[in-house]
């Protein structure tokens, strides 16, 4: 309890605009919520326009010298980061829970996620490298160059606080970008606390800039629409995604786009089901639900269905509720009452429209924003969960006979961020992973979340890739530089 206290008073409250800590102009402060208890934590600086203003102007004053500076130095940066990130664990994972609610054992495991991507990117900050290339008429040379794209504005959510700021922030510091970060107001504490670490792993002023405010449409679309800045990086929602994309398209500026998922979960008659239902635990219940790459459909072939369906609410009976700091906790609320409350509408509406419970189908009673984990068999197709992302730890089983027909309901989605497949055959493992719609597969593993792979989605799930050898060229331009040869 009173280390409870100490992380959230000991945390960093105020916005982070050119290397100093102020407070709003005006002196707005918004209230940040613990899940668990429904009860006020903290308030922090609510930022109005004009800071934002002031946090761009300040990432544009800081672009030039910034993309001057030896890739080693910004790699050497970054890893002190990597390393801080380790030190102060402890308080990263607290604060997170606290704000956000995960248990604090998955607090623990995004922290040492999220610090991967510094780790990840201080590697690649050094090995950034063009081409140089004869011409096919051989009366020329090319050099192909990679530059910083400039100035980047970063618009993360509140489901992994941490990890998704992290994961722009390494490859925009690493390829020479300097940035305005804006966190989810839910979860505001988690990235406040990067940017102390930041500044102290030696993030020069103005080079990464941190905006809260309870009003981001308001704020952001003046910056984004500016055309200052000349990347936006968005994980959120596919809505906000898009209304983004548009105030984007104004100024031609470079997108990344992590956008919503309708994950399937595909188990064959020849899977190994111990492992099956391992899996799933993990591709459902990972952050209790509340992930883009959360298993939303779970499609078991018929003959194997009823045993998997009783292994699977077996296991996810043995899950403990509860606040995400208390000892034991396996699912922590919520983040908030409108996600919970969402959650029931949608299990509502299945069971409506014929869903079997076998397991929960209702919040839990009691403070907090806490929903029962949940397994549902027989959820018919025309339920709304079959097409809304649910975030929440309710896994809907349902029934297929072929392969043919089940790639065609996988497929059948706007969405395209990733999917599972359990099978022992690599054949059809094989055969399946290439013929579904998405920008990830995962074959016989639950997670597929990798700062060293590339992580993303196509069709309505996004534009562009996290991670990998190729996530940092979401942060450069390549320009080619022709030589005349005589
Ligand atoms: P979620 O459903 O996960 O809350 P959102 O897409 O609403 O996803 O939020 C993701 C991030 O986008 C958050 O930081 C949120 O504040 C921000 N956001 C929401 N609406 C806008 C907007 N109109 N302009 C800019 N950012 C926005």
């Amino acid at each position: 309890q009173d280390r409870e206290v100490s992380v959230v008073e000991a945390a960093p409250k105020k916005l982070y605009i050119n290397g100093q800590w102020r407070d709003a102009s005006g002196g707005a402060t918004l209230e940040v919520h613990d899940p668990s208890t429904g009860e006020v934590l903290c308030s922090v600086a609510d930022a109005t326009e004009e800071d934002g203003w002031e946090a761009l102007r300040a990432a544009e004053a800081a672009q030039e010298s910034f993309a001057a500076m030896p890739p080693r130095k910004r790699a050497d940066i970054l890893m002190k980061a990597f390393e801080l990130m380790h030190e102060r664990k402890d308080d990263l994972a607290l604060l997170m829970t606290l704000e956000m609610g995960k248990p604090l054992a998955e607090a623990y495991g995004e922290v040492n996620y999220a610090a991967e991507f510094f780790r990840h990117f201080a590697e690649e900050a050094t090995r950034i490298s063009g081409n140089y290339q004869t011409a096919p008429a051989g009366n020329a040379r090319f050099i192909v160059a990679k530059q910083p794209v400039g100035p980047s504005i970063l618009i993360t959510p509140w489901n992994f606080p941490l990890a998704m700021g992290t994961r722009k922030l390494g490859p925009a510091i690493a390829a020479g970008c300097t940035s305005v970060l804006k966190p989810a107001e839910l979860t505001p504490l988690s990235m406040l606390a990067l940017a102390q670490l930041l500044e102290d792993a030696g993030v020069p002023a103005g080079v990464v800039n941190i905006v809260v405010t309870s009003t981001a449409g308001k704020v952001m679309e003046p910056l984004i629409r500016s055309g200052i800045a000349r990347k936006l990086s968005f994980t959120g929602s596919t809505g906000v995604g898009k209304k983004l994309l548009e105030q984007c398209a104004d100024k031609v500026m470079r997108t990344s786009m992590e956008l919503g998922g309708n994950a399937s979960f595909v188990v064959f008659e020849d899977a190994d089901l111990d492992k099956a239902v391992e899996g799933a635990m993990q591709a459902k219940m990972r952050n209790s639900g509340e992930a883009c790459t959360a298993a939303n459909r779970i499609f078991v072939h018929e003959s194997v269905i009823s045993e998997f369906s009783e292994k699977l609410a077996a296991r996810m009976g043995e899950l403990q509720v509860g606040r995400g700091v208390a000892e034991g906790t396996t699912v922590g609320p919520m983040v908030d009452a409108k996600q919970r409350d969402k959650v029931a509408e949608l299990v509502d509406d299945a069971v409506k429209s014929g869903a079997e419970v076998v397991l929960g189908g209702e919040p839990a009673a009691g403070e907090g924003f806490f929903y029962k984990p949940t397994v549902l068999k027989g959820v018919p197709r025309e339920a709304r969960m079959w097409r809304e992302e649910i975030f929440g730890p309710v896994a809907p089983v349902t029934p297929f006979t072929d392969e043919g027909e089940v790639i065609k309901w996988v497929n059948s989605t706007e969405y395209g961020l990733v999917n599972y497949v359990f099978t022992e055959n690599l054949n059809r493992a094989l055969r399946v992973a290439e013929a579904v719609e998405s920008g990830m597969v995962g074959i016989n593993q639950g997670v597929v979340s990798n700062p060293a792979a590339p992580f993303g989605g196509v069709k309505e799930s996004g534009l562009g890739r996290e991670g990998g050898d190729i996530g940092i060229d979401e942060f450069l331009e390549s320009k080619y530089i022709g030589i005349a040869v005589n």
